[in-house]
């Protein structure tokens, strides 16, 4: 046994009763190291592995696509609840360390891809075309902190219809923006479009002692379970997050200012304080203050 394996050894027995273990051992039995610009900060705490993966309430029904599975821990625990997997990891140098796991779990799919390059929609009808029992998608993942939004955008906008839920890892701070209220600080575009697509909240915060190595932020996990039908139904949904966007792209700006400067066709600053007008909205409102319903309402009364 090499000296690596005997200390991770050492440090299961040592640390058994909180479910620790040493991710720098399975690296090391690998000879891999972890690589910063992908956000490889793995998870060594089974505990938490297991409450993410409660958090899912991923089951035999459950087609399950995790994005970015490192080194396998969550990935065995979702194929062991699961029907089916879908892992999609950029770095093909885990495949010594997770092609073995899909040989091990026929229900588990290796994927060496960017998921931001991956079509998940094909993904999806293909998994389904072979196991039609499969009656629900649900994502998961602990995300890597470089690409966070535009992962979860992605899913969100491109995909929604075609998933129940969404369970991420991801920085604390970016947690909160994800299920902020309209009025707060941390209320944002993408509060907006969390707002729009899912019912989201916050099942559990995970200190930055949990990963290795260990970050600089803790962490939080998010539940966003995916409406079937969204709470407001705007003519263009395209429109309404134009709108969104350009209210946030200036948020110290009153709304009127901030849709009048991003020159959208047809609108000018008399229409949109007429249109805050007809919805009894005060025209010196942010666009902060604005909610996914009174977004939709001026989408409909502006395009
Ligand atoms: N699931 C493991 C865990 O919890 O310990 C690893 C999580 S680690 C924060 C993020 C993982 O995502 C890494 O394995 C990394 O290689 C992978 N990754 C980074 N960028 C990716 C991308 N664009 N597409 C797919 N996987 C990616």
């Amino acid at each position: 046994m090499s000296k690596q394996a005997e200390k991770d050894k050492l440090e299961r027995q040592e640390y058994g009763s909180h479910e620790r273990f040493s991710p720098y051992g399975i690296m090391a039995s690998y000879g891999f190291s972890p690589k910063k610009a992908l956000g490889q900060n793995f998870l060594n705490d089974l505990t938490v592995v297991k409450k993410i993966v409660d958090a899912s309430e991923a089951g035999p029904e459950d087609l399950v696509i995790e994005v970015g599975p490192g080194l396998g821990v969550m990935t065995t625990l979702l194929a062991e609840r699961a029907g089916h997997v879908a892992a999609i990891e950029i770095d093909r140098e885990l495949s010594p360390v997770l092609d073995p796991l899909a040989l091990k779990y026929p229900n588990l799919d290796v994927i060496y891809d960017d998921v931001m390059r991956v079509n998940i929609g094909k993904l999806i009808s293909d998994i389904r075309l072979s196991k039609p029992e499969l009656k629900h998608v649900k994502v998961v993942a602990n995300l890597p902190y470089y690409i966070t939004t535009p992962i979860i955008m992605m899913f969100l906008e491109q995909y929604a219809g075609k998933l129940t839920s969404l369970t991420f890892m991801v920085q604390k701070e970016v947690a909160h923006r994800l299920v902020s209220p309209p009025g707060g600080s941390e209320y944002g575009a993408i509060s907006v479009s969390v707002a729009y697509y899912s019912n989201a909240h916050i099942c559990f915060d995970v200190p930055s002692s949990c990963f290795v190595p260990r970050p600089k932020v803790d962490s939080s996990v998010v539940n966003m379970s995916v409406y079937t039908v969204p709470p407001v139904s705007p003519r263009s949904t395209d429109f309404m997050f134009r709108l969104v966007r350009a209210s946030f792209s200036q948020r110290r700006k009153m709304f009127v200012n901030s849709i009048a400067n991003a020159s959208l066709p047809g609108v000018s600053k008399e229409c949109v304080v007429k249109a805050l007008e007809t919805l009894g909205i005060s025209p010196s409102i942010r666009g902060e203050s604005l909610g996914v319903k009174e977004f939709a309402a001026l989408s409909d009364l502006l395009s």
